[in-house]
């Protein structure tokens, strides 16, 4: 028997309720990895899986958290031996199976990363699937051709999980971060992580009235989508690009296409779900290579498991600061 967050939902209101309980070895899926898990953390879409399950979750009782960090404790595949660290993000784990948010998982060889060198389990969480994702944005953009030298690169949603690491990583690339927040009250917060220049939500917050504003951003790593986002695609310098990678601020996109037509600007999609091994451990390296692992920690907030409703709710309304990072034991 060990611990874990079970959410059950009742089938006749339909409302949801998660709570701490002992679940037993033997109901854990099939898998051919079983981990011991040390670390997870709390991202948007834990929010969901947590709560309302936003048609996330397939079926209750249901256990969450979508990215995990521990050791291996028992391994059907050649690639992974008994204490083997490991890390798991994506591949619809803590939705569609169940999740870090345990003492056990179960889960399949190839959903697994091996932890990278130089990184705790508890530092691998801190980064997490919201780390991880800001990553992949980075790398997308570098990949269509930004550098530090094109200008200054916008970071939303910045005082989030992605925006944060962005912000955080941009800056220790040698890259001016412009930081959109709707808390002023964490300036100070996004200027430690490296942010040159604060901008305040309400700025960006108007749908756009003209499809081209003048040119300002080298890049974007975009955590917020919906009018924002349409916004931010008319003041790209000519040629740039954008990262969408989340939709925190909402899922449509009422923008124009005169910015893709007359600036040449190219809108990168950012999946963190289904990314490759190979992907996934390219982003690993660059984290460990440009993650200031000072600023990491001042971003985390630690929590336990009995911390998880109370954050799952705080999520969803874009009150939490940074990374949480769930010691589940
Ligand atoms: P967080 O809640 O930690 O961060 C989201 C941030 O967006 C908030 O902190 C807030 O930043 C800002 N925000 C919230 N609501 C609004 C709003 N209505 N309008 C404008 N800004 C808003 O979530 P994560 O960082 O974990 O995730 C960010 C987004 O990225 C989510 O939509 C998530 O689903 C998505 N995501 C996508 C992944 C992928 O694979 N594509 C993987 C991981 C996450 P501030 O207070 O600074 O304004």
């Amino acid at each position: 028997m060990f611990k874990a967050l079970v959410v059950e939902k009742d089938p006749s209101s339909g409302e949801t309720r998660a709570r701490v309980d002992t679940i037993d070895e033997g109901d854990l899926p099939d898998g051919d990895v079983t981990v011991v898990v040390e670390f997870s953390t709390v991202n948007y879409k834990d929010g969901l899986c947590i709560g309302p399950g936003g048609g996330l979750v397939r079926s209750y009782p249901h256990v969450p958290g979508i990215d995990f960090a521990g050791r291996v404790e028992r391994s059907e595949d050649p690639r992974y031996a008994p204490g083997d660290p490991v890390v798991l993000t994506g591949w619809r784990v803590g939705e569609a199976h169940w999740g870090g948010y345990a003492q056990k998982a179960r889960v399949k060889a190839d959903w697994l990363v091996p932890l990278p060198a130089g990184f705790t389990t508890r530092q691998a969480m801190a980064v997490g699937t919201a780390g991880l994702t800001a990553t992949l944005a980075i790398i997308a953009l570098e990949d269509h051709g930004l550098t530090p030298a094109n200008g200054p690169v916008l970071v939303t949603g910045a005082a989030g999980g992605v925006g944060s690491v962005a912000t955080a990583m941009l800056a220790k690339a040698g890259y001016e971060v412009a930081a959109v927040t709707g808390r002023p009250d964490q300036a100070d917060y996004l200027k430690q992580l490296g942010a040159k220049r604060i901008i305040p939500r309400s700025e960006l917050a108007e749908t756009i009235k003209r499809p081209l504003e003048s040119e300002t951003w080298a890049g974007c790593v975009d955590a917020v989508g919906g009018s924002m986002l349409a916004r931010v695609l008319g003041q790209m310098k000519y040629g740039a690009s954008v990262a969408a990678v989340g939709l925190a601020g909402g899922s449509d996109l009422p923008a124009s296409v005169i910015p893709f037509l007359l600036r040449g600007i190219n809108l990168l999609g950012i999946d963190s779900v289904l990314q490759p091994f190979e992907a996934r451990q390219r982003a690993w390296q660059r984290i460990a290579r440009d993650m200031p692992m000072d600023k990491l920690d001042a971003m985390v907030q630690p929590a336990t498991l009995s911390d998880l409703p109370r954050l799952g709710r705080e999520i969803l309304q874009g009150k939490v600061r940074g990374r949480v990072v769930v010691d589940v034991n």
